[in-house]
């Protein structure tokens, strides 16, 4: 496109778009992406990036998949919409399939965004005690510096609070603990008392009040904070003995990111409820899912008007989106994406593990395609480093052509882990562009 063109493009959307997570006056410039293929994508000026985070932790299968295109077409033309208070095929496959890859027996609700799948899992939760014969179970524990969503109940949950304090009040009965963070404390890998902290404020609220817990594996957007082996054990344990139920937010950590199928295989637990989004269409159409244990949804057995799930989501399911997540994961198993995804998770880190010898790199940590690197001030105190030197990792990458994330978390103080999560199917040259970008960035800093 021309460079004149380019430019008019950039001030309409300066003016008549509202983006996620900014306000109004002078911002970074937008990239404006017309053109996307395998990891990369391309801006109106021409200018190509390694999308290192796969839009936000969503892409997959990487971009440009016309067979996912041609699914979500074929659906379209066959039967584009009916609601699921009925029923069409590619939901049925679909849920059926997701069984597959959930390894147990859950039943599926589909609905369309992230948000919408962890508030319909609190919901499930919360009637699921009140026909056990237990109402006064309406309260839900979270981690802080985990992100939830953006719904009045699922940002109650986020442990965020410059996200939520000028939105207050939220949804109410939500209670926050404190993440396991193993730089800052390694001990609490023999100790687990980040999660005995969960146990302590079950047993101090009276165990009668907690509906259940929500958590993502690992915590992806506040940080890449990785559980102790035998901390999510511990919770589910925990959960059981208060008779609350566990929930899993998979909604980044799903569809192979990890190494796994779903980010709780990792730990050797089986959720409650499972909830997920992003990955299972790669994003190329919204769609998520509230994965719920047959024991529950049996609860929900029972007199029409006092018994049913009364909860209804006019797009979830949608038939073109269904048909589209099948071919998503039929394309993930063909390829071996989810192996895929540990392997080079695994090649990752030990690539990566040379920049720990820069004097700002306090830690790098992940699993699978989903890498952390902490940066901080000096490596003895922890302390995190300013967010300006994070902000110049980002630029000196983007100058180089590989896009990265970094968290926000500016009350809590730290805004000072780089995030990486590359589409699952990057090529060999993309994952050493990935590797020579990040170590030039990093390594020259001061
Ligand atoms: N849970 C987690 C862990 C997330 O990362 C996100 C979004 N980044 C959500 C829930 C909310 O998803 P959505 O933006 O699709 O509502």
């Amino acid at each position: 496109m021309e460079a004149t063109q380019g430019k008019i493009y950039q001030e309409t959307d300066e003016k008549y778009l509202w983006h996620s997570m900014r306000g109004a006056g002078p911002s970074p410039a937008n990239l404006i992406i017309t053109k996307a293929a395998g990891a990369w994508v391309t801006d109106i000026n021409g200018k190509s990036y390694l999308d290192g985070m796969s839009g936000l932790w969503c892409v997959n299968v990487g971009y440009g998949r016309k067979e996912l295109a041609r699914a979500a077409f074929e659906q379209l033309e066959e039967m584009p919409y009916y609601p699921l208070t009925q029923s069409h095929l590619p939901a049925i496959k679909l849920a059926e399939k997701l069984n597959e890859w959930l390894g147990d027996d859950y039943v599926i609700f589909f609905s369309n965004s992230g948000s919408e799948a962890n508030e319909t899992a609190f919901k499930i939760a919360r009637q699921y005690h009140h026909q056990k014969g237990s109402p006064g179970r309406y309260k839900f524990i979270s981690r802080y510096r985990a992100y939830h969503g953006n719904t009045m109940g699922a940002l109650a949950a986020t442990g965020q609070a410059q996200r939520k304090y000028k939105y207050e009040p939220l949804g109410q009965g939500f209670l926050h603990v404190a993440p396991p963070d193993l730089y800052r404390n390694p001990a609490d890998q023999e100790t687990l008392a980040s999660a005995e902290e969960i146990n302590r404020i079950m047993t101090w609220e009276l165990s009668e009040t907690i509906a259940g817990v929500i958590m993502e594996p690992i915590i992806t957007g506040g940080g890449i904070l990785m559980p102790p082996d035998g901390y999510m054990a511990r919770v589910k344990e925990i959960c059981e003995e208060h008779g609350a139920l566990l929930i899993c937010d998979e909604v980044i950590s799903g569809f192979g990111r990890t190494g796994k199928p779903f980010g709780f295989m990792n730990y050797g637990v089986k959720p409650d409820i499972v909830t997920m989004a992003k990955g299972i269409t790669s994003a190329y159409l919204p769609l998520s899912a509230t994965a719920v244990k047959r024991e529950i949804y049996e609860v929900y057995m029972g007199s029409e008007d006092y018994d049913r799930f009364r909860h209804v989501n006019t797009f979830g399911g949608n038939p073109a989106a269904c048909a589209l997540a099948l071919k998503n994961l039929e394309i993930m198993e063909n390829e071996n994406l989810v192996e895929r995804s540990r392997v080079l998770g695994e090649r990752l880190l030990e690539e990566l593990a040379e920049l720990i010898e820069h004097p700002n790199v306090g830690d790098v940590r992940g699993k699978g395609l989903l890498v952390g690197i902490e940066l901080v001030r000096d490596k003895t105190t922890k302390e995190p480093a300013p967010v300006e030197q994070v902000n110049k990792v980002v630029a000196l990458c983007r100058e180089k052509g590989l896009l990265i994330g970094k968290n926000g978390d500016t009350v809590a103080g730290y805004n000072n882990i780089l995030q990486l999560s590359p589409p699952l199917s990057i090529t060999e040259d993309d994952f050493y562009f990935i590797v020579k970008c990040l170590k030039e960035s990093i390594l020259n800093l001061n």
